[in-house]
Formats: C-alpha cells, sequence, structure tokens
C-alpha cells in the first residue's frame, strides 16, 4: 500500500487522516475515503448475501425434513 504524506509539508499521514498532524491543514483524502466505502460496502453485500443463503438453505431443509418426515 502506498503511504500517504501531506501535500502541503510532506508528513507521513495515517490512512483515515483528514488533517496534517504536523501542520495541521486538510487533507485532501476524497478519493481514499470514498473507495474505502465502496470496498466495505462490497464486503457487507457479500456478507449479508452469505446470511442469506445459509438462512434459506435451512429453511428449505428444515420445509424438506417436515415434508418427509413430518406427520
Ligand atoms: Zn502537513
Amino acid at each position: 500500500m502506498k503511504a500517504r504524506k501531506c501535500e502541503f509539508c510532506g508528513e507521513k499521514l495515517n490512512k483515515n487522516s483528514t488533517f496534517c498532524k504536523n501542520c495541521g491543514n486538510k487533507v485532501d483524502n476524497n478519493k481514499d475515503v470514498k473507495e474505502a466505502v465502496i470496498d466495505e460496502g462490497t464486503k457487507q453485500s457479500h456478507f449479508l448475501l452469505t446470511i442469506i443463503v445459509v438462512l434459506l438453505a435451512i429453511i428449505v431443509g428444515l420445509g424438506l425434513y417436515f415434508i418427509f418426515f413430518g406427520d
């Protein structure tokens, strides 16, 4: 991963910094933030999809169980 630097003083910045801790200028990290949000959203939707698939499998499994073994 590429290290971010303050465009005003060249100080190394933390990934989520909004302000440079050395000179106090606002750091333009909109692009990084947007990419991070998209990445996080994609992960979350995959996570939700996995949960939905597992729940459906359980529901279908229970349904088949009661169809074949239920009274
Ligand atoms: Zn700075």
